[in-house]
C-alpha cells in the first residue's frame, strides 16, 4: 500500500488518516502531543516535528502534506529532495506570513484588504490614517481562531496593541466592510490538474468559525472564486490542496483574507454532503491518484463545537440527544480535553433542500452552547 506522512496530528490530521483508509493510502503521523495518539488511526510518530528519526520515518512515505501551516521550516528542509512536499516549503513560505501572503496574493492579481507592514516602531506613525482610521493588527506568523489581533480605532490604540501583542512583525489592516465572508477549496496536481471544493458561507464568532453553510445556488461568487483561486495556485505552484477565505463586498467582488495550505474547518461539511471529502481529495491530490472536485450533491452545513466554561466553570455540554435526533445530522469529535474556545468537534447537517436546511440549522444552533 501507499502511504502518506502527515506533519501534525489535530483533528485535520485524524480526519485525513481516515479519508486514506478506504483509498487503500497508510498513515504516518509526526506529532509530539501524546493525547494525539487516541485521536489518529496512524502510525503516531510521538516526537518533536524537527526529530531526525522521525523526520527519516516521513521521508520513507510516498508523499508528506501537513495538516498545520506553523511547522518549522527546519522539518521541511530536511524532507525536501527525499520526498515529495505537499504543498511544498515555497508555498508555505506565502501562507504562514502575512505580510508575505498578501503580497504573494497582490502578485497574482487577487484583491485583499489594504494594509501596512509594522515591523518596527517608526512603522507605526501615519500607518492608520492611511487606512482610514479604524483596523485590525494582525501579528504576522503563528495566529489563529482571532489569536494575536486587536481591532484598534487610534494611533494610541494602536501603539497599545503593538506592545501588547510583543512587538513582533505585523500587519494592519484596514476594516473591510464585507457583506459576508465565503471560502472555497482547490487542489492541484504535481502535473498541474485542477479541482475545486464548494463556495461554503461562514459565520464567525470572536473570531472562531461557528458555522458553514452550502447550499449549491451561489454561482456568480462561485466562478469568481474559482477564477481567483486558480490564479494563486498557479502563482504559487501549488501541489496538494489549499482553501481561501474570502471576503464579499457590497457590489459583490471578493477580497482574499488568508490562505490556508491544507484542508479547512469550512469544509468539513463535504463529509457528510454525499460526495467525495475535502480529506479524501487532499489525500488524492497529494498522491497523485485520480482529482476530481468535491462539491457536496446536497445542501449541506456544519456546526463548531466549541469549548464553553458555565458560570460554575464547568464545561457546558451540547444536547448530544437532541442533536442526534434532528433529521441528517452528523458529529463528529476531536477526543479533545475541554477548554474554553478551544475546538472540540463539529456537527454536519445534510438536508433535501436549502430551505430545510436553514431552517434545522437554526434547531441545531440552539442545541450547542
Ligand atoms: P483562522 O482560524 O481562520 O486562521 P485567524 O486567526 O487567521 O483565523 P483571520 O481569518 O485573519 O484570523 O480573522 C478572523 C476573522 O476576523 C475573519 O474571519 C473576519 O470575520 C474578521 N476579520 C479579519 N480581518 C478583517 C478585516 N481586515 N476586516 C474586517 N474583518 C476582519
Ligand atoms: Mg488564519
Ligand atoms: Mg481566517
Amino acid at each position: 500500500p501507499r502511504t502518506l506522512g502527515i506533519l501534525g496530528g489535530g483533528q485535520l490530521a485524524q480526519m485525513l488518516a481516515l479519508a486514506a483508509i478506504p483509498l487503500g493510502v497508510r498513515v504516518v503521523a509526526l506529532e509530539p502531543d501524546p493525547q494525539a495518539g487516541a485521536r489518529l488511526c496512524a502510525e503516531h510518530l510521538c516526537v518533536p516535528y524537527t526529530d531526525p528519526a522521525g523526520l527519516a520515518r516521513l521521508a520513507k512515505c510516498d508523499a508528506v502534506t501537513l495538516e498545520f501551516e506553523n511547522v518549522p521550516l527546519e522539518a521541511l528542509d530536511f524532507l525536501e529532495g527525499r520526498v515529495p512536499v505537499r504543498p511544498g516549503r515555497g508555498l508555505l513560505a506565502h501562507s504562514k506570513h502575512r505580510a508575505r501572503e498578501k503580497e504573494g496574493l497582490r502578485a497574482a492579481g487577487a484583491g485583499t484588504a489594504d494594509f501596512a507592514v509594522i515591523e518596527a516602531e517608526s512603522d507605526l506613525a501615519g500607518a492608520l490614517a492611511q487606512l482610514g482610521g479604524q483596523g485590525i493588527l494582525k501579528t504576522s506568523e503563528l495566529g489563529y481562531d482571532g489569536k494575536g489581533q486587536r481591532r484598534v480605532q487610534s494611533d494610541a490604540e494602536l501603539r497599545a496593541a503593538w506592545d501588547d501583542l510583543g512587538r513582533v512583525p505585523c500587519v494592519l489592516e484596514g476594516l473591510v466592510p464585507f457583506t459576508r465572508e465565503v471560502s472555497l477549496g482547490v487542489a492541484r496536481t504535481a502535473s498541474g490538474n485542477l479541482a475545486f471544493g464548494p463556495l461554503v458561507e461562514n459565520v464567525h464568532r470572536d473570531g472562531i468559525l461557528r458555522t458553514s453553510v452550502y447550499t449549491g445556488g451561489d454561482q456568480r461568487a462561485e466562478a469568481q472564486a474559482r477564477e481567483i483561486a486558480r490564479a494563486v495556485a498557479e502563482a504559487w505552484g501549488l501541489e496538494g490542496l489549499m482553501t481561501l477565505e474570502f471576503f464579499e463586498l457590497p457590489g459583490g467582488e471578493l477580497l482574499v483574507n488568508e490562505v490556508a495550505p491544507r484542508v479547512h474547518n469550512s469544509g468539513h461539511l463535504t463529509q457528510d454532503g454525499g460526495g467525495v471529502s475535502q480529506f479524501a481529495a487532499q489525500v488524492r491530490a497529494v498522491l497523485g491518484l485520480p482529482l476530481q472536485g468535491w462539491k457536496p450533491p446536497l445542501p449541506t452545513a456544519m456546526v463548531n463545537v466549541v469549548g464553553v466554561d458555565g458560570l460554575d466553570g464547568q464545561a457546558l455540554e451540547p444536547d448530544w440527544g437532541a442533536i442526534d435526533a434532528l433529521p441528517g445530522t452528523q458529529i463528529h469529535l476531536y477526543h479533545k480535553a475541554h477548554r474554553q474556545g478551544r475546538k472540540l468537534g463539529h456537527v454536519n447537517l445534510t438536508a433535501p433542500d436549502a430551505e430545510t436546511l436553514r431552517s434545522r440549522l437554526a434547531e441545531l444552533e440552539r442545541l450547542i452552547p
